[in-house]
């Protein structure tokens, strides 16, 4: 018989979909993948039963329905200060996902080299892999997630083609800084790269951090290429909505990529979201405060759980430092959580390309009832500190 893709030899499967999978088997708490267990805003929904009914349930245009670019691009210059032209700078995706493997697809010839920041979300190797690239690695050090200036510089100079960035980051929570970014960009001026950013958590950064906007930065807008979605600033996860941004030649060769893997994202959710895009600020200082309060919440049960964490700056999730335990390895801690705790957390090693193998990433984008009660399982971890 024949054998199936030797690139698939160096992606595993999922960790956090199986970690999902096994929470369900055993009836814990899901706070391993991230996603919310409350109703998107009610208008949205309204909105999607009202498209039930309209005309839009044929392919939409490839790159995204004419509407929905025109509210998405109103949005994006609205918070990121730079004029996004709907009909040159976007294509509408499934998610974010498919951006990302958009953005390497059209970045990347086969062999061509990317750096990713270790800890990463576990996407970006493997779409890394699957464009024909290959990874350079840089460790973001934990507890506080900086990288080296000198390490990353050498990284550039074997000359990637692109840079993959998360932020906020996930699973660090790191708000990246200006001055951080601004070193990034220079770089890739420097050594003629494309910073691909993937920033879903855009409207949950946590003050007294901000959200900085990498395509905004001097000298970034014409070679960094975002990745985006609608579905944690909407509560949408399954409506698989997202988007790639950049500059105009690049998205024309995008468009290609996109339409050859998935045509386009469902019509008449596309129709449907141009309502939540076009919520005033207040609904984004809400997401923000929501999260903020959840963040609050989460964090103040695990401060009494006598584990160490990491506080994150921006998106959902938090890295608790798992030490005390006494575990050998992250995947029978991960196990310990959900068979006797009760709750589901990712193994960290799975976001780590060091031997890192000392953290469950949580996250808390559930309502007040189901972190109170993971908070109080966890609260059990006490009794088996050693
Ligand atoms: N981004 C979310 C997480 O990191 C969801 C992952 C997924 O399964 N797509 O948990």
């Amino acid at each position: 018989m024949p054998t199936t893709s030797s690139r698939l030899n160096a992606i595993s499967e999922s960790v956090i979909r199986t970690t999902t999978r096994t929470s369900d088997q055993y009836g814990a708490i899901n706070l391993a993948q991230g996603f919310p267990d409350f109703e998107p805003p009610p208008l949205l929904l309204d909105a999607m039963a009202r498209e039930a009914h309209g005309p839009y349930h044929q392919y939409a245009v490839t790159w995204g329905s004419p509407r929905f670019r025109k509210a998405l691009a109103r949005k994006i210059t609205h918070w990121g200060g730079v004029e996004i032209n709907p009909d040159e700078h976007l294509v509408v995706t499934c998610g974010s996902t498919e951006a990302m493997m958009v953005a390497l697809m059209t970045a990347c010839n086969p062999g061509d080299k990317v750096i990713i920041f270790s800890p990463y979300y576990e996407n970006y190797y493997a779409d890394t892999i699957l464009s024909g690239a290959e990874a350079i690695w840089v460790p973001l050090r934990p507890p506080e997630f900086q990288f080296d200036k000198a390490e990353l510089e050498r990284a550039f100079q074997q000359g990637p083609k692109a840079i993959i960035l998360c932020n906020p980051g996930n699973p660090t929570g790191k708000a990246f800084t200006r001055a951080e970014l601004e070193y990034i960009v220079a770089l890739a001026n420097k050594y003629d790269t494309f910073i691909i950013t993937d920033e879903p958590y855009e409207h949950m950064v946590f003050a007294p951090y901000e959200h900085v906007y990498t395509h905004a930065l001097p000298g970034a807008f014409d070679r960094t290429i975002v990745c985006n979605s609608l579905s944690k600033t909407y509560s949408i996860t399954g409506w698989r909505l997202g988007y790639v941004q950049g500059p105009r030649d690049f998205m024309l060769a995008a468009r290609k990529v996109h339409d050859f893997l998935t045509i386009g994202a469902a019509a008449p959710l596309q129709e449907a979201a141009v309502t939540a895009l076009e919520f005033p600020d207040s609904y984004y200082h809400d997401v923000r405060d929501f999260y903020t309060r959840q963040r609050s919440l989460f964090l103040g049960y695990l401060a009494q759980t006598g584990l160490q964490y990491v506080e994150p700056q921006g998106a959902y999730y938090a890295m608790v430092d798992i030490t005390p335990l006494g575990f050998a390895d992250d995947r029978a801690a991960s196990d310990f959580f959900i068979k006797t705790i009760g709750v589901a957390g990712v193994a960290g090693s799975s976001f780590f390309r060091e031997p890192v193998n000392n953290y469950i990433r949580f996250h808390f984008a559930k309502k007040d009832a189901t972190i109170h009660a993971a908070g109080e399982r966890l609260l059990k971890v006490r009794d088996h500190i050693k």
